[in-house]
């Protein structure tokens, strides 16, 4: 539902929390949330709200509502809504990116989380500290990996581009990022324990494409090989590099515990995993199906 068309309606008059993008339509946020909820029966309902740029003035008001208790924000929203908030706590105000806002207090004081930070390493915790690691791609998820490796001690950082002229990347964390192509790949692989997926490359519908050649595969032995896509929970690349004795991680653990600590923010409950798990598989066969349908 467009923005306009959700203040103008009933829905904003009981509690309510949403995912603010555009578009927002895919997001499987409202079934793992609304699951959640219901669990823990908390009478709140989260919607999936489309905020294309003609409509962005309207989010003051969103915000501003009496039943309003939270917001998720996605793609191409997250650095833009920076400028509405009262406070950032430090991983949001680190990479300059938004993903969850919660009004704090009785003032109801607008703070920025990001938790695609915390997300993003929750998965890695079994494996210990990683000191070297590649990834691939230069976008907000990229940003995202940066600063979770870089603030849990990583010293060396090869950022993975199409093109070698994104070097503003690499000036968020100067000494320990370095902005490579493809070409260099073969050559850094064998010095990093992790490699990182942070492209498209993969995801629904390209599930036969993967972001690294065949003939590189055998690089991955032994190391850890993340692929942040969740849909599909398990990718071409996910697939290559098991079949090679990696260690693999699939996106859809990143996106349970980014909803999981965006949840916890909201109403101070854990996020019951094996049930969201469960609802988000589900929703993505059936999105997929309706999609190819
Ligand atoms: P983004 O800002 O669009 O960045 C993706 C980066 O990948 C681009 O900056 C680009 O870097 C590179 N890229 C784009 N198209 C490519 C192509 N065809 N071939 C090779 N490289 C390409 O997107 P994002 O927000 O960072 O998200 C990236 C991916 O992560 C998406 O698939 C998204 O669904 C996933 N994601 C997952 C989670 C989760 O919770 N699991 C959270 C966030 C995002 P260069 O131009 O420098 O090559």
């Amino acid at each position: 539902m467009l923005l306009s068309a959700f203040l103008d309606s009933e829905l904003v008059a009981r509690p309510f929390v949403c995912v603010l993008g555009y578009p927002v339509s895919h997001s499987r946020s409202p079934a793992i949330h609304n699951a959640a909820l219901a669990y823990h029966g908390i009478h709140v309902q989260y919607y999936a709200v489309a905020c294309p740029p003609e409509e962005f003035h309207l989010v003051p008001a969103l915000f501003k509502m009496p039943e309003f208790k939270g917001a998720n924000v996605t793609i191409p929203l997250k650095e833009k809504i920076v400028s509405l908030l009262d406070s950032l706590e430090t991983d949001a105000k680190r990479i300059g990116a938004v993903n969850t806002v919660v009004p704090d207090g009785r003032d109801r004081r607008l703070k920025g989380y990001n938790t695609d930070v915390y997300g993003f390493m929750k998965p890695l915790e079994p494996f210990g500290e990683i000191s070297a690691a590649t990834i691939l791609g230069t976008g907000g998820a990229a940003r995202a990996a940066i600063a979770g490796l870089a603030e849990s001690g990583c010293k060396k950082i090869h950022l993975v581009s199409r093109t070698s002229k994104k070097h503003e990347m690499a000036g968020i964390y100067p000494d320990i990022v370095r902005v490579i192509t493809y070409d260099d790949l073969e050559q850094v692989l064998p010095g990093s324990q992790l490699l990182v997926n942070t492209t498209p490359v993969g995801m629904h519908p390209g599930r036969d494409s993967s972001p690294v050649g065949e003939e590189l595969i055998p690089l991955l032995k032994r190391k850890i090989c993340y692929d942040i896509i969740y849909n599909p929970p398990e990718t071409k690349l996910v697939r290559q590099a098991r079949r090679e004795g990696a260690k693999v991680i699939g996106g859809l653990d990143m996106f349970l515990y980014q909803a999981a600590r965006s949840f916890e923010l909201w109403f101070g409950k854990t996020m019951p995993m094996d049930l969201v798990r469960d609802v988000v598989i589900k929703s993505l066969d059936e999105m997929n199906m309706t999609a190819s349908g």
